[in-house]
């Protein structure tokens, strides 16, 4: 058996939270993470998860039921992480940041459907990022339309801009960058990479599907 990070879930080889302490923010961020995700060889809401302190991730396609999830939506002053009419952008809100910030973890598809599927998810009120620079993940999952962002990048614009402090979340970033690094490295190189056994380093990219990270995108401004 190969080796695996006990943090990120990955194989040693392909870790890239070694030394990468998890960031401090004032809101909870609280990760929903679509089961289709899980498989995915960069699961960037585990790394998301793993790099900023007290987050939690939380598996699933229904949460009505889910009590945690339930209890988080519940409390004053929530929010999504979610573009769409009436998002307000993060930066805005860094005077009282929401003290619990939801992500979703899917496709957009996928992350669609969740949102129909848990109405009291879709009524918290949004917040929206806006990114100038391409997805760091764009060569692993091409994206339709403008730009793109996995959830990790998503997460690190929407908490750098609602702590005023983009800096304290750039690391985050970086790790996400040497993460698509190792696994575009793995992809063009598989004959020359001993490790390489089709696992999980192959299905990230062929299983990426109709793809599109959801957690947020580049939003509308406002
Ligand atoms: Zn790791």
């Amino acid at each position: 058996m190969r080796p695996t990070c006990f943090r990120c879930l990955r194989p040693a080889s392909f870790c890239v939270c070694a030394g990468v302490p998890p960031a401090r923010a004032r809101s909870r961020l609280v990760l929903l993470q679509h089961p289709r995700e899980a498989g995915l060889a960069i699961c960037t809401a585990r790394l998301t998860h793993v790099l900023v302190e007290g987050s939690e991730l939380h598996r699933g396609v229904r949460f009505d039921g889910h009590a945690r999830v339930r209890a988080l939506a519940a409390v004053p002053g929530a929010a999504l992480l979610y573009p769409g009419e009436g998002a307000r952008a993060a930066a805005a809100l860094a005077d009282a940041p929401p003290p619990v910030l939801f992500a979703v973890d899917a496709t957009w598809f996928h992350a669609e459907r969740m949102l129909r599927d848990n109405p009291f998810l879709a009524a918290l009120p949004r917040v929206a990022v806006r990114s100038s620079q391409a997805s760091a993940y764009g060569d692993l999952r091409r994206e339709p339309g403008a730009v793109h962002l996995s959830t990790l990048e998503a997460v690190a614009l929407a908490l750098g801009a609602l702590e005023r402090d983009p800096g304290r979340f750039e690391p985050m970033r970086e790790a996400l960058r040497r993460s698509v690094a190792l696994q575009l490295a793995c992809a063009r190189g598989p004959r020359h990479n001993p490790r390489h056994r089709g696992g999980a380093a192959e299905r990230g990219l062929g299983g990426a599907g109709p793809p599109a990270p959801a957690g947020a995108a580049a939003a509308p401004e406002g």
